[in-house]
């Protein structure tokens, strides 16, 4: 599935909601579901399962945001995340070395 496509799934199922709710509500949402990874990160055994759960919740709601303010996704990360460190130019990043 590309990033573009589950985009317009989430504004498909959830859009509705989301234009309800608003985007600051929508934002506590997400804040919530980071807590929720933050207890399962806390736990000795970490639970894959469960935390891959979490990282989608993360994921879907942070596209529920950029829903909201009509923002492009996929454009936003090839922007921001190009096949190099925007930083040093290098893959992998070298900017620690
Ligand atoms: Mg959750
Ligand atoms: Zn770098």
């Amino acid at each position: 599935m590309k990033i573009s496509d589950f985009q317009n799934l989430i504004k498909e199922l959830y859009f509705h909601q989301d234009s309800e709710r608003g985007i600051k509500d929508t934002f506590i949402w997400l804040v919530e579901e980071i807590g929720e990874l933050a207890t399962l990160l806390k736990e000795k055994r970490l639970d894959k399962e469960k935390i891959s759960q979490e990282l989608a919740d993360i994921i879907a709601w942070t596209i529920s945001i950029a829903n909201l303010l009509e923002i492009d996704i996929e454009n936003a990360l090839k922007g921001k995340y190009p096949n190099k460190c925007t930083k040093c130019n290098k893959n992998p990043c070298e900017c620690n070395k």
